[in-house]
């Protein structure tokens, strides 16, 4: 955005500036669109008639306007539009850039891309023109985005559109230094954003200040709505001021009264341009959906790249760890295409790059749903292949969005199982015209074989990719809200972990219900990292959680996993590995504690990437996820082993025991011969085998409890203080119980 030459051109300037402002004023306010009016459904302006000032007071119409140059609209604006040869305006600009420019809230909704960012990018940019904003008067306008990435493209438009005015505009984005954003961020104008960090700036940078805002936007507002970004969402808003425009910007959106009043909405137009649309994707897109088994799915994908190897391909996988599984896996197998990966927990500067790299022309870029929703690639994407079924249809329609945008062809593909094949259903009642087809059984390439030998020649990672990517997958399906599609009881497990390549079929183990038993019924356990970045994001639970410091690092799990392991053991057992795992990591660090139900605009604790909520979310992914499953495992089996052990030496003590007996019988009976009738009590005891010791209650000497607690045992030990050498575990606790209802009678 350029800064004026000097200062007689500036007063020039500003003198033509004043006069184009008190034009566009007189212009928007007397030809303003009827309230609740869709200007789109209006005759279209011709092209030919003059427009602007037509005389006196006299000005051209613009609702009906089909080009840029028929708004009521800046000529800087107007120069940058014409530059980037934007000319005539998509369905939405049409329908929502006459309302958005005299000053109303606007909720949009349109098709995956059909131009909603210069909807909301024009008439925010002239309203801060209109009213004069300058570098001094601090923050005018907010946009909000869901990812880093999309923020990262809506920034890219903002310059262009804004590139001969004057304003200041910032990217405030997780994955950056946030110190260096602090030191800025009080002198921009118009701030682009994630939530988190937005949030992490109003706590914590000094002087910030967002009192004066003239525009808010969210983008993909019916994501920013949703309950992930609830918290966040709320903190901000009660820190703006409420009379502003507000535009909210979506492919699939919500009417929710709700969250409408949560925004202090004034009479919004609702603008939905394509919902009598004969189809709710792009007509440009041709869709198919294939029935594959879960362990053919593999070998369908590996033959479908195998037989595109000139297109670029975006692959959606449901969990971050079968994108890495099959990128790493496939990368070895040398498709002949170049292969990238994408998903929500890759460093800043990798995430970026690789989706501007995708821009190559022949590629397969694997990713996560991250980078399904409002991302423009650079170069047009062909193929967009869902080898894992989306979570709804709404889903759907975002990852097939990526394809097919702003009149460009493209094709989707979607693997269904046959266990979901009620999601053809669902598409088709939603206006989604997908097709049927079959994968060519003479075209497959079984790619199984080739993974398992892979995984026995590069154990490191594969194999362990391969068992994340298994457990995952089979937990993110658990999970899933939607029971008429997916069904995890249903799913071939052995034949889907053979596929893999997997020599054996990793246990999974569900946690649920030792969470529920814990009473903290909200905490899902069983949603993966990637749902950060997804609608899912975890009711917490109603207390102060001490999250400390355990934050997983990149790459950082099978370690931990060892690590976590020995804790165990060494720590014994008896409690969830839960609420191991984080106290033993916690009391090495520095806590933190955050109390996440904080009341609204009160300070929170953000991660190095501006991020509110995930650190709370890892908390159930390290307690939940497969990792303690393995531990659970490990520790199972250990006191498997344990048990098994002391019943081998419960019955060599058995047998020395009897034999002792004997012995003292045979001592006693000569006693007795020898005419010593003194009773003692330990032989009226100890005849029959298999009865304890309860009746010699003063030896010392240790005593195991079934609990197999070191903590216990030691309790036991103490309270009970006496011995049984040679007693079975049940014994042994019919023994205590006995003693400890002696000891309270
Ligand atoms: P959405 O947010 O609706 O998914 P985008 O705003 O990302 O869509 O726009 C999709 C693509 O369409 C972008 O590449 C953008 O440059 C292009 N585009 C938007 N509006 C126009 C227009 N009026 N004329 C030409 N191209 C446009
Ligand atoms: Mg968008």
């Amino acid at each position: 955005m350029r800064k004026p030459k000097s200062k007689s051109s500036r007063k020039q300037k500003d003198l033509s500036e004043l006069q184009e402002i008190e034009l566009l004023n007189s212009w928007i306010e007397s030809q303003k669109p009827d309230c609740g009016s869709n200007p789109m459904s209006l005759p279209a302006l011709p092209s030919d008639v003059p427009v602007g000032r037509l005389g006196g007071t006299l000005f051209s119409p613009y609702a009906g306007a089909t080009r840029f140059e028929q708004l009521p609209v800046s000529k800087k604006t107007k120069d940058a539009l014409r530059q980037c040869k934007y000319v005539e305006m998509t369905d939405i600009q049409r329908a929502s850039l006459p309302h958005a420019l005299c000053g109303r809230d606007i909720l949009g909704a349109a098709k995956t891309g059909s131009g909603k960012t210069l909807a909301f990018v024009i008439p925010l940019v002239e309203k801060l023109y209109r009213e004069r904003w300058g570098p001094q008067d601090g923050v005018g306008s907010i946009i909000i985005s869901p990812t880093r990435e999309i923020a990262d493209q809506t920034f890219d438009v903002l310059k262009f559109v804004g590139r001969h005015h004057n304003f200041s505009a910032g990217l405030l984005i997780g994955g950056r230094k946030v110190e260096e954003e602090k030191e800025h961020v009080n002198d921009l104008n118009i701030l682009v954003c994630t939530p988190g960090r937005l949030l992490q700036h109003m706590d914590e940078t000094p002087n910030f200040d967002c009192s004066q805002l003239q525009v808010l936007v969210l983008d993909e507002a019916d994501r920013i709505l949703d309950v992930g970004f609830k918290d966040t969402l709320n903190a901000i808003i009660s820190q703006l001021p409420k009379k502003r425009q507000t535009f909210l910007f979506s492919a699939t959106q919500t009417k929710s009264v709700k969250d409408l009043a949560r925004l202090s909405l004034k009479d919004p137009e609702y603008l939905s341009v394509h919902e009598k649309a004969v189809t709710a994707t792009p007509t440009l897109l041709q869709q198919a959906a294939v029935i594959v088994s879960l362990d053919k799915k593999l070998d369908v994908l590996w033959s479908f790249i195998k037989t595109h190897l000139n297109y670029r391909i975006l692959v959606f996988l449901s969990t971050r760890k079968q994108v890495k599984f099959v990128y790493e896996a496939f990368k070895k197998l040398r498709p002949g295409i170049p292969l990238k990966c994408l998903h929500g927990k890759m460093k800043q500067e990798g995430r970026m790059g690789t989706y501007s790299q995708f821009s190559e022309k022949r590629c397969v870029l694997f990713s996560t749903d991250v980078a399904s929703r409002g991302l423009d690639f650079n170069k047009a994407v062909d193929w967009v292949v869902q080898v894992d079924c989306p979570d709804d249809v709404a889903s759907y329609i975002h990852r097939v969005g990526r394809t097919a945008r702003y009149q460009s062809k493209g094709q989707s593909l979607l693997f269904l199982l046959p266990s979901e094949v009620k999601m053809l259903e669902k598409l088709k009642e939603a206006k989604i015209p997908i097709k049927s087809t079959q994968a060519n059984p003479d075209k497959l390439q079984p790619v199984s074989g080739l993974l398992a030998s892979l995984l026995v020649k590069y154990p490191d990672p594969l194999l362990g990719l391969a068992k994340r990517a298994f457990i995952t997958y089979v937990k993110s399906i658990q999970k899933q809200k939607d029971r008429e599609i997916f069904d995890v009881t249903n799913l071939p497990i052995e034949e889907f972990s053979a596929s893999l390549g997997l020599p054996i079929t990793p246990k999974i183990r569900f946690a649920n219900q030792k969470i529920k038993s814990k009473k903290v019924p909200e905490l899902s356990p069983l949603v993966e990292p990637e749902s950060w970045d997804k609608e899912d994001r975890l009711e917490l639970p109603k207390e102060e959680l001490d999250i400390g410091d355990f934050m997983e690092e990149e790459g950082g799990e099978e370690d931990a996993l060892v690590r976590n392991a020995t804790a165990n053991e060494a720590e014994g057992e008896g409690r969830k590995i839960g609420d191991i795992i984080p106290a033993t990591r916690v009391s090495k660090k520095k806590k933190l504690k955050i109390n996440i139900h904080r009341p609204v605009g009160t300070r929170v604790v953000f991660d190095e990437e501006g991020n509110t909520l995930p650190p709370l979310a890892r908390l159930a992914d390290i307690n939940n996820s497969g990792l303690p499953d393995e531990i659970h495992d490990m520790k199972n089996e250990y006191y498997k082993k344990l048990r098994e052990d002391m019943k081998v030496v419960d019955k060599e003590d058995k047998v020395l025991d009897r034999q002792r007996r004997r012995e003292k019988r045979l001592k006693h009976k000569m006693k007795l011969k020898r005419g010593n009738t003194e009773e003692d009590s330990e032989d009226n005891l100890s005849d029959s085998e298999g009865e304890p010791a309860e009746d010699r209650p003063r030896k010392k000497s240790k005593i195991y409890f079934g609990s197999d607690d070191e903590g216990e045992r030691e309790e036991g030990k103490k309270k009970l203080g006496f011995t049984a050498d040679s007693m079975s575990l049940e014994e042994q606790e019919a023994l205590a119980l006995k003693l400890l209802n002696s000891m309270h009678s």
